[in-house]
């Protein structure tokens, strides 16, 4: 029997997902997406839209009543909501719920032995005074929810920061954070079907600009000892969590190239954008057969891959004129957003290495040039 398939979410993780939705004819017979923007980047694709907040609960509802599975494109969905439907989730709502908060995402990882940086729960400023005296500076103090690309993150470098990083987060739940002192930022996609079995990408090095992800690189730039640890911890990190459907892994590694993660998405994610032309498998096609229970596909990356993103300019909101590119190996994918605003996601672009006969340093030299041509700029 073919799915109704719900996304919660149709910007552009959505968009991507409803293409290898779209694919999958098969196993998937219509697609529709929650979001509250009008003609939301999956609906200008031919997704069908509920026009809603992500948390609306009669909204939610809704898109249970025309979905047999559901899936989500951002980790902020309604657990308890999520919870009651009759509707297939997937990831589970159990899983989400642990996740969502990094507190209980963070004190799930440790008890399962996975590597994290040290951390606590603060509850008031003289907790966090203290907290600090036994990590020492610096931290990162970070909103326990609803946060992502850092926006929720403050860096305390000195004992005169600890009151104003307090106050600025206006009574929402906190955790408190060693600052790791990072040689590189790289993540692992992963993969768990409903039957439990598992597979993982290959691990890329991750740039960011200002908490945002601006390039990936594809393979990671590492030693074969951090490849095979940052891949065990990442599987080890699929048997616990227990839930079907591609994560994101993000990881740090430390000067002393001990792997530590970071955070877990539980979603398709921008560091494996990078898939839809490097590798066997795509993401978005891998995350579909892992919630409908069919068997994994190849995660081999076949050619070296930069993926860059395409962010709005900074000082800059509204319509914008179109971005367009044509060069062999360089494969453009914009959102289809209506309105560019400063440091939003329009686009990425694929520099794949077609001809495998290139090294990294040219391929993101290729970047750097074509991100000149690929700016958004008003219409
Ligand atoms: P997050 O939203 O928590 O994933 O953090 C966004 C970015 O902040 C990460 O990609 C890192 O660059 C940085 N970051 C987060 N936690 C830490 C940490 N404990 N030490 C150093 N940098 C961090």
């Amino acid at each position: 029997m073919k799915n109704r398939l719900g996304i919660i979410g149709g910007g552009q993780l959505g968009m991507m997902i409803t293409e290898a939705a779209q694919n999958l004819t098969d196993e998937i017979s219509e697609i529709t997406v929650l979001d509250p923007t009008e003609n939301c980047s999956a609906a200008q694709i031919g997704a069908k839209q509920i026009v809603g907040d992500f948390k609306d609960e009669l909204a939610i509802l809704k898109l249970a009543e025309q979905s047999d599975i559901i899936t989500y494109e951002i980790e902020s969905g309604n657990t308890d909501v999520l919870s009651k439907l009759k509707a297939k989730i997937e990831p589970s709502p159990s899983t989400l719920g642990i996740i969502q908060d990094k507190l209980s995402q963070k004190t799930f990882l440790s008890e399962n032995e996975l590597p994290v940086s040290e951390f606590y729960e603060i509850t008031s400023l003289d907790d966090l005074r203290e907290k600090i005296n036994e990590l020492g500076l610096p931290v990162l103090l970070k909103s326990r929810r609803d946060a992502y690309d850092g926006r929720g993150n403050f860096k305390i470098t000195s004992a005169d920061e600890i009151e104003k990083a307090y106050q600025q987060f206006d009574g929402k739940s906190l955790m408190v954070e060693k600052f790791v002192n990072f040689k590189m930022e790289v993540s692992v996609i992963a993969a768990r079907n409903t039957k439990g079995e598992i597979a993982t990408y290959p691990l890329v090095e991750n740039i960011h600009e200002n908490n945002i992800l601006k390039i990936t690189i594809a393979p990671a730039r590492v030693s074969e000892n951090i490849i095979r640890n940052a891949g065990e911890i990442a599987k080890k990190t699929m048997q616990v969590l227990n839930g079907a459907g591609v994560f994101g892994i993000e990881m740090f590694v430390d000067q002393d190239d001990k792997i530590l993660i970071n955070e877990i998405a539980p979603r398709v994610h921008n560091s494996g954008h990078h898939t839809l032309q490097s590798c066997k498998t795509s993401q978005f096609e891998q995350h579909l057969r892992a919630i409908l229970g069919l068997k994994l596909g190849s995660t081999e990356l076949v050619h070296k891959t930069v993926m860059c993103n395409i962010l709005g300019p900074d000082g800059f909101e509204g319509k914008y004129k179109p971005v367009e590119l044509e060069k062999d190996g360089v494969y453009l994918k914009m959102y289809g957003k209506d309105i560019s605003k400063p440091q939003r996601k329009i686009g990425h672009f694929n520099i794949v290495d077609l001809s495998d006969t290139k090294d990294v340093s040219e391929l993101l030299q290729m970047a750097d040039e074509i991100k000149n041509i690929v700016t958004v700029s008003p219409l």
